[in-house]
């Protein structure tokens, strides 16, 4: 389980991004976490897997715990040893190096190399496009293709939760759906608990088991997704229904 639990979070020790917030994935669920532009979730994300560090952003209040185990203020590369692994688009991924080349550098925390190939595989099976493009260079991929591998490399972690920022931005609506298929036979197939951000909330939530919804750094409405689908301030404000 993933919990974050009444955190605060700071960019340049004067902008306040995120305003005490409570989250939890429970294991083997699938959690959307969706607001609009600027509502806080990347900050969100990027306090679980510890790359705000990296733009001057820090958990100043609060904790976040996974397993048990509090991995605010920890480096990013033992939050991913935990098993807590952020797919980035673009991130690490090596656009003169060819498809599978870069799937095999994401298994790089990993010390059974022996299965490594059999994990090669089990990406194969979830995004088959990825397999008839093994020997192209990552950089011709397109948005749709780069999102696979970048989902791709995560199942190379064999992570126990997978942070997922986006993953229909820029992508054709059709392939959006697969790609959203895909995300929840991996859940389902091996068990990986999911954290979604979204702003495309109608397709975030045709796989969630549960939601959260963000607003100005602060999460005004959650619940499990039936309970959400039925509510009519949320039809009405974030699934363009009423
Ligand atoms: P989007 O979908 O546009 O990415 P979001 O919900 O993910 O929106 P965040 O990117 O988390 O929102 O931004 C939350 C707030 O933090 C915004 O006010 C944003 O301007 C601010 N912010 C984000 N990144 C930084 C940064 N590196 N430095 C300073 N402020 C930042």
């Amino acid at each position: 389980m993933l919990r974050l639990n009444n955190i605060e979070v700071v960019y340049n020790k004067m902008i306040l991004a995120i305003k005490g917030m409570s989250l939890e994935v429970p294991d083997g669920k699938i959690v959307a976490l969706l607001g609009s532009n600027g509502a806080g979730k990347s900050t969100t994300l990027k306090a679980i897997s510890g790359l705000l560090k990296n733009e001057g952003g820090q958990v100043t209040d609060g904790y976040i715990e996974f397993e048990g185990e509090k991995i605010s203020g920890v480096d990013p590369d033992k939050i991913v040893k935990q098993g807590v692994f952020q797919c980035i688009e673009g991130r690490r991924v090596f656009k003169h190096l060819t498809v599978e080349e870069n799937l095999l550098a994401g298994a790089y925390t990993r010390k059974d190399r022996k299965n490594i190939s059999d994990d090669l595989e089990r990406v194969y099976h979830y995004f088959p496009k990825l397999k008839t493009l093994r020997s192209r260079a990552s950089g011709l991929l397109s948005g749709g293709e780069q999102q696979m591998l970048a989902i791709g490399r995560g199942i190379m972690a064999k992570p126990k939760i997978l942070l997922l920022d986006e993953p229909s931005l820029g992508i054709a609506p059709l392939l959006v759906k697969e790609i959203f298929q895909n995300i929840k036979q991996i859940n389902q197939e091996e068990g990986t608990s999911i954290l979604v951000v979204e702003q495309n909330a109608n397709v975030a939530l045709s796989i969630a088991d549960f939601g959260y919804i963000m607003e100005n750094g602060r999460i005004v409405m959650e619940g499990p997704v039936d309970q959400l689908l039925s509510n009519e301030g949320v039809r009405e404000s974030y699934l363009g229904m009423n």
